[in-house]
């Protein structure tokens, strides 16, 4: 039978998954010979046996628990139960994984009333040990017996207000003893120590499933059958006089990563009262100031654990009597600048390595430096909650549309564009929003993709709003109106719609965060390119680092105001002759695009794409934007609706887009090939070195390829006769649909390169419409039918399957394919993961996701083994 009950000497620090992170490192600091009350600790295998028999206690548990139970008293010199000489015992939760005030904590457990009379005898002190006795009833009650805590708080004040007193420092001995009787009268609670502890431990072992727990885990990506072990450790009272008292402290600065000292104390408390906030702490100072030997016992016990533990820890303890005890040590949880900075001090202290610091940063930890982010502590009345579709913190004045949003915003007033969901002909308003909140549309819809492209916070899928652009407000489920002209801050992180203006941290780069890139770089195998557009995303993305662009959405090309017209008169075109006209003009502003990113991205590749959309996206939908449309293209408006509505299509995504387009309209693709090649030469000849792809969308056959290819190079050899230049230049082809995966063997000899678009080949796997799934995605999630949302993560699985099928097989077939990603997963720290072991070449994200990718292939590339 495996041992379920270890005591503070027989474990250490690498025994979390038994132990608990806490557990652990009681267990380790023990090991040190630092002065830890001493105690046992329930393995977390216990608590998944207790699970398994239906919430039941093993049966020999209690008898092997009270082994230790008796050596813990030897140690301590005390007896749990015994009135004369009483030994009291906290008993707390501790996961693997740590999730701090998730679970519940139980503290001075084994009194009752004989025993709080020998307490008060033993150490003469009989208002410490009536407080003790109070705080324990009241605790227990709360977690062990599920009696609502306000119903002692109430009994407390009223007490208080009838016999005068203000606070709990002018409590003596005997009014503490009557709120004891009071409490007793609101519940009943066993006296057996044993009974107590046994209660207790089951009641640690349940609160694993508190719904607190749950939403923790489900937050953080923890595993729900780990369970937690059950810390059962002597009490120590920080309570008991004014030479007592508890404290937290943290090892370095946690918000900044300062490497100082830093710490809270409150004399005369228990731990709980310091972590409550119910008393203003005080500068750990204070105790260097009044007990300078304590102090100095601290201050060389956290360098230890600091040098023990080689990262930064959160440390907590107990004074009493003026003897030093340590509680608790863990690393401390940190700011994302925190975090990079204590990294990469820790590197140059000669503490860790380079690789160390790597996985020591989470890549969404990046984003403080990239963007200003709310401040946790600030966040105040959430309204709403949708998807954290584009990253950072935003505060503006709502508006419904985007001409208001232009409009608004050249006043200097900053804005949130809240829409139903966003088109295209929205972009304006997006480009100048400081934070975009959408009702509709999933991870990889319109608004996401754009807003991510441009660094703009965004939310959408905030099914949560009923968004009424037209009476300008959008209502939450609970019936908050948000109206025109109101202010919100939305945080694109988490998805979270607040009222009003909440603080929120600057973004600025740091010379650590630079380091920390730098050795990223080093590490990593897996090249970054950017998703980019225009000249100025390209030369953002440079900035940040980008090898390249994966992904050259070339419609996006064509959605400003002054050119969608063009556009739109090119698709509404009835004739040959008259549709040429306006290639022709669409021609220079693609060419003058490319020229720009070429040149910005000199030396490196540039996948340009050709047109992707359906068609109909471009055109108006109001009749309004129908007439005026006509009116500006020279047509009668009935004509605009005609040609429109026999382009709508009933399924669109999975429609006349794609290639398909190049198949039909193979002048398009004339007109975009030319605009490539010309603007590439021009390039060259100003001394830039271009290297253009040029990539198909949506193939699903290799004969769609020879065709469109074919195309392709007829165009290029009219070019470069006529110019007489040469231009290299490559084709591939998107990896998107399952059947292109599938048959990848047959398109290997006809392409350079393979793009996988996830976005489309998840949407297609699964059958899950990109803009629709927001839906019933959060439902699926909560349900469990799925672990996270595959428009995010990509799905191993399936999706992953396939993509590992058509890297496979097409290599049989050709060496030398070069293989990406660019969709949205390209940007996603976990599947960034997988892409490496896939042994793909690069992943291509938006611009501000750059340095996350790069931290994130680093991290694949150094694994999880840090021992080096
Ligand atoms: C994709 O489908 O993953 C992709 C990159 O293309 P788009 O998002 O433009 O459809
Ligand atoms: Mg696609």
């Amino acid at each position: 039978m495996a041992k379920r009950v270890y005591l503070f000497n027989e474990g250490a620090r690498d025994d979390r998954d038994l132990l608990g992170g806490k557990g652990a490192n009681l267990c380790e600091m023990t090991r040190l010979g630092l002065p830890v009350p001493f105690g046992f600790i329930i393995t977390t295998d216990t608590c998944r046996e207790f699970f398994e028999a239906g919430n039941k206690l093993p049966s020999l548990l209690e008898q092997e628990y009270r082994v230790a139970l008796d050596l813990v008293e030897k140690k301590m010199g005390a007896r749990f139960g015994d009135p004369e000489n009483p030994l009291l015992f906290s008993v707390r939760s501790g996961a693997p994984v740590s999730m701090p005030g998730m679970m519940n904590t139980i503290l001075n457990l084994g009194l009752n009333d004989d025993i709080a009379e020998g307490l008060a005898k033993k150490t003469g002190n009989a208002r410490f040990a009536y407080d003790s006795y109070r705080r324990f009833i009241q605790m227990f009650a709360d977690v062990v017996l599920a009696v609502d805590a306000a119903c002692f708080e109430k009994e407390l004040e009223r007490y208080k207000a009838e016999h005068g007193k203000s606070q709990d420092a002018d409590m003596q001995a005997d009014d503490w003893r009557e709120i004891v009787e009071c409490y007793k009268r609101l519940v009943e609670f066993p006296d057996d120590p044993f009974e107590q502890l046994k209660m207790a431990v089951q009641a640690v072992f349940l609160s694993w499933h508190t719904p607190r727990a749950v939403v923790y885990r489900e937050m953080n990506n923890i595993s729900d059958s780990q369970g937690t072990a059950v810390n059962v450790q002597a009490m120590v009272f920080g309570n008991f006089g004014d030479d007592s008292g508890s404290g937290v402290a943290f090892t370095r600065n946690p918000s900044t990563g300062e490497r100082r000292f830093f710490g809270e104390f409150l004399f005369n408390a228990a731990g709980e009262d310091v972590v409550a906030g119910t008393r203003t702490p005080l500068p750990i100072e204070a105790l260097q100031e009044k007990l300078p030997q304590v102090y100095d016992e601290l201050y060389s016990t956290q360098a230890l654990l600091e040098k023990h533990y080689r990262d930064m820890q959160d440390i907590e303890f107990t004074v009493q009597e003026g003897r030093f005890y340590m509680l608790q040590t863990r690393s401390g949880k940190r700011t994302g600048r925190a975090s990079v900075k204590i990294a990469v001090e820790m590197v140059r202290e000669g503490l860790i390595s380079e690789r160390e610091a790597l996985m020591r940063v989470s890549p969404e930890h990046v984003e403080a430096f990239l963007h200003p982010m709310v401040d946790p502590a600030a966040k105040t009345d959430i309204v709403a909650q949708g998807l954290p579709a584009s990253p950072g913190g935003a505060t503006g004045q709502i508006v419904f549309c985007a001409e208001e949003a232009e409009e608004q915003s050249a006043l200097g007033v900053p804005v949130i564009l809240v829409r139903r969901e966003t088109t295209p002909e929205d972009i304006h308003g997006m480009k100048v929003a400081a934070g975009i909140l959408t009702e509709l549309g999933g991870m990889t819809s319109h608004a996401a993709v754009v807003a991510r492209g441009m660094g703009v916070c965004a939310i959408t899928g905030c099914t949560d709003l009923s968004v009424n652009s037209e009476q300008g407000v959008a209502t939450t489920n609970a019936g908050v109106e948000l109206r025109r002209g109101d202010t919100i801050t939305l945080d694109g992180t988490s998805g979270e719609v607040m009222l009003g203006d909440i603080a929120k941290t600057e973004a600025s780069s740091s010379d650590d965060f630079q380091a920390l890139l730098g050795w990223a770089d080093k590490f990593r195998r897996l090249k970054v390119r950017a998703n980019a557009e225009t000249p100025d995303d390209a030369a953002r993305a440079r900035e940040l680092g980008a090898e390249g662009i994966g992904l050259c959405r070339t419609e996006h090309m064509f959605f400003d105001a002054e050119r969608i017209d063009v556009m739109r008169a090119m698709i509404l075109a009835q004739t040959r002759e008259e549709r040429q006209q306006h290639l022709d003009a669409l021609q220079v502003f693609q060419h003058t695009d490319l020229l720009e990113i070429f040149q910005v991205m000199d030396g490196l590749p540039v996948t340009v794409r050709l047109l992707d959309p359906p068609l109909h996206e471009f055109l108006p939908h109001t009749p309004e934007d129908i007439e005026s449309l006509a009116e500006r293209i020279g047509k009668s408006a009935s004509q605009v609706r005609t040609l429109t509505e026999s382009l709508s299509e009933t399924n669109p995504m999975l429609g006349f887009r794609g290639c398909r387009l190049s198949v039909v309209y193979p002048e398009i693709t004339a007109m975009q090939v030319k605009a490539i090649i010309n603007a590439a030469a021009d390039a060259a000849d100003a001394g830039f070195r271009p290297f253009p792809e040029i990539m198909i969308p949506l193939v699903v056959n290799v004969r769609e390829i020879r065709l469109i290819t074919k195309i392709i190079d007829k165009c290029v050899r009219e070019l470069t006769q006529a110019r007489n230049i040469s231009v290299p230049y490559r084709v591939g082809t998107m990896m998107e649909t399952p059947r292109a995966t599938l048959g990848a063997s047959r398109l290997a000899p006809e392409v350079e390169f393979m793009s996988f678009g996830t976005n489309d080949l998840t949407q297609m796997t699964y059958g899950f419409s990109r803009d629709d799934a927001a839906r019933f995605i959060p439902k699926y999630l909560g349900e469990k039918l799925i672990d996270v949302d595959p428009f995010v993560s990509l799905d191993r699985r399936a999706v992953g399957r396939l993509m590992e099928i058509a890297v496979r097989e097409s290599r049989a077939v050709k060496k030398g394919i070069k293989y990406g990603v660019c969709g949205e997963h390209g940007g996603d720290p976990r599947s960034i993961r997988f892409f490496h072991d896939l042994g793909l070449h690069y992943v291509s994200c938006s611009p501000f996701r750059i340095p996350v990718a790069r931290i994130a292939a680093a991290q694949a590339s150094v694994g999880f083994d840090t021992n080096d």
